[in-house]
């Protein structure tokens, strides 16, 4: 069996690392090897998201019929081996990029992929998400977080916690409980909440590192419109599986951890 590169793959490096060598400046070089860096300057990461989605690279494993450039896994993953190489900083959209975006592209309906895919991938609209609870954590059918119907709206109340960037967030892709009938994980709802509301306080969790880059996150009245719930109302644990085939599937961090520990 002939495991080395075919010779597309390899003319597909050299595009990235050209273009990495004309476009990305030497000075933002060598950040977030290894994954997150808690230093990081936010306008940095969004401008080079910036960079990245006009020359279509945050499109790169979608169909061709979306707009993407229909890559292969092994081109994605030589894609991420040139980022790390480079020293590439992170984006600062990351989940809203490689978790949310596709997911709408899947689940969500015209008026959402309208509204929100571009923007995300622009980095005009920042996402985090919101899963994790304090006691709902690998156990994430134990969710609590309520979200119910009141005057044609949904009224989220509950609590959130690890959620990555949220202290910078726009917006959160959510899961709340919209039923306590029969089985747990098929009474959630997944939603679209706006971070700059009245109900929702973000309050940043400090690591013994001195860094911060999860938060807590507390609803207490935060309403949602019916257009930014994704799916059906109980459709939320079909939707989070969908994302987490998107964050496991993500060859993404792999080439930088390997990066950073010198292998
Ligand atoms: C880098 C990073 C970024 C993250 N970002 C986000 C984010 O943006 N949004 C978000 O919602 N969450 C985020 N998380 C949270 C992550 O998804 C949680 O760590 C996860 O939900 C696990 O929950 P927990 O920490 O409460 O652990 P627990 O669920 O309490 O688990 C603790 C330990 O017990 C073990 N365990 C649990 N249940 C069982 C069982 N039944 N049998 C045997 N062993 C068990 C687990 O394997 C684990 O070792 C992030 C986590 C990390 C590390």
């Amino acid at each position: 069996m002939d495991l080395s590169f075919t010779k597309e793959e390899e003319s597909f490096r050299e595009e990235v690392r050209s273009w990495l060598d004309d476009n990305l400046p030497a000075e933002w070089r060598h950040r977030g090897v290894g994954g997150y860096r808690e230093d990081d300057d936010e306008d940095l990461q969004r401008r080079w998201q910036r960079m990245l989605h006009e020359a279509r690279w945050l499109k790169l494993g979608w169909p061709k019929e979306a707009g993407g450039r229909g890559a292969t896994p092994v081109m994605q993953a030589i894609y991420q081996e040139e980022m790390a190489r480079a020293g590439a900083p992170m984006i600062l959209g990351r989940l809203g990029v490689t978790l949310l975006a596709p997911t709408l592209l899947g689940h969500g309906t015209q008026w959402q992929q309208d509204e929100y895919i571009d923007r995300i991938l622009s980095g005009d609209l920042v996402f985090c998400q919101g899963f994790s609870e304090p006691d709902a954590g690998s156990d994430l059918a134990g969710l609590r977080t309520r979200a119910e119907r009141k005057d044609g709206k949904w009224v989220l109340n509950g609590q959130k916690t690890w959620s990555s960037g949220a202290h910078y967030a726009d917006k959160s892709f959510l899961l709340a409980r919209t039923s306590t009938e029969g089985e747990a994980h098929k009474g959630i709802g997944f939603f679209l909440v706006d971070m700059h509301q009245p109900g929702v306080e973000v309050r940043r969790i400090r690591q013994m590192t001195g860094g911060g880059e999860f938060s807590e996150i507390f609803l207490s009245g935060a309403e949602v419109d019916d257009r930014d719930l994704v799916g059906q109302p109980g459709d939320g644990w079909k939707i989070a599986m969908a994302v987490f085939g998107f964050e496991r599937g993500g060859l993404a961090q792999a080439a930088r951890f390997e990066r950073a520990v010198g292998t």
